[in-house]
């Protein structure tokens, strides 16, 4: 039988944020089915279709037809990876619960080693990469340099070279739902909620069809998006830029009157003026900058709108703990409804 009886407790989750992924749809069930049978225990993949222009939700559907434990998210519209993925994991009901992407980067057959991790006693396993492959150098060194930096400005690990996949205890899951924030660096929140980590060497693989959903504007959005989710030390850059020009204008400002008290003053300084001028504006706008960009944050979040809306929520018993009850996480479903087109 395929299905879950509905009164047994669900033992795993795998959550699959989903956007564009048909090409990858089938090899990933494929994969992911034998491991997951191969594990002896109840279980659920929750596929959150993130607004995929292509046939992706049919595909799911379909699947979903075939097997009941490929439980389907049809989001409102594109959110996002992290959002996506959260809105996956607010629906998962499994004791552990497993992010994992479609493209087959991270490996299914890598699974059963978290498992066994998390069964010696820890509660948030997570697979560290030992090798990227396919991707450029100057991708791998801006993550390097990424990952180093956040390290530097944040009071916690974010550990290095962690992507999403990994698996999380129920408690720490419970935690994570709680963090309602718009702006989901999901990397940081998994390690700010705490608990005890353990962390698995893995190799990461090149994506198994389709391309990368990352440029180099998004990538620097998103590591902005980590630093000012984690960190207000940048705000106090200002602080330190004005105490540095104004220590350096004092003095100069003596060296000035004692000069023009000697020598008198014969008004040069054309250059020098400007350099002032061109140096402070561009400080000035700097700063003003980096407080955009936390005002930008505080305005989004101060909205408080929920993170995301679900279209159709396919594949979940009529019974199940559906994420309304988490505080500004809205969302809209239709129970158990069978999706035909
Ligand atoms: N993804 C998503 N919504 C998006 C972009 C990506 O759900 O707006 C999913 C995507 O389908 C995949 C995972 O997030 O399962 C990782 O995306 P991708 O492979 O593009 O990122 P990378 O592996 O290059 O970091
Ligand atoms: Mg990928």
């Amino acid at each position: 039988m395929n299905s879950n009886c509905s009164s047994e407790r669900i033992v795993f989750s795998v959550v699959v944020p989903m956007y564009n992924e048909v090409e990858n749809i089938d090899q990933f069930y494929t994969r992911i089915i034998k491991v997951l049978e191969g594990l002896g225990k109840t279980f659920e993949i929750i596929c959150v279709n993130d607004g995929s222009k292509d046939d992706t939700l049919f595909r799911l559907l379909a699947l979903h037809e075939k097997d009941t434990r490929v439980k389907v998210i049809d989001l409102s519209r594109n959110f996002g990876k992290e959002i996506a993925m959260s809105a996956g994991i607010d629906f998962a009901s499994g004791e552990a619960v497993i992010p994992i992407d479609a493209d087959l980067q991270d490996p299914p057959e890598f699974i059963p080693k978290l498992v066994a991790k998390w069964q010696e006693g820890y509660d948030v396993v997570y697979a560290t990469r030992t090798e990227r492959e396919g991707e450029s150098r100057l991708k791998k060194w801006t993550a390097h340099t990424f990952y180093r930096i956040i390290g530097r400005l944040t009071r916690f690990d974010i550990p290095k070279d962690t992507g999403d996949f990994r698996l999380m205890d129920r408690k720490v899951v419970d935690a994570l739902c709680q963090l309602r924030e718009h702006h989901r660096f999901m990397k940081g929140l998994f390690s700010w909620v705490g608990f005890r980590q353990a962390s698995l060497p893995y190799r990461r693989e090149p994506r198994f069809a389709g391309k990368t959903k990352w440029n180099y504007w998004k990538l620097w959005n998103f590591a902005l998006e980590g630093i000012t989710s984690f960190s207000y030390t940048p705000l106090q850059l200002a602080t330190y830029f004005g105490l540095l020009v104004s220590v350096f204008a004092f003095i100069f400002g003596l060296f000035m009157l004692f000069r023009t008290l000697l020598y008198g003053n014969p008004v040069p300084g054309y250059p020098s003026l400007m350099v002032v001028i061109l140096f402070l504006g561009g400080i000035q706008l700097l700063t003003i900058g980096i407080i955009g960009e936390y005002i930008g944050r505080i305005y989004n979040e101060s909205k408080r709108r929920p993170l995301y809306f679900v279209q159709e929520a396919i594949g979940f018993a009529s019974n199940h703990k559906y994420p309304k009850e988490n505080p500004g996480g809205g969302f809209s479903f239709h129970e158990e409804k069978i999706f035909k087109n």
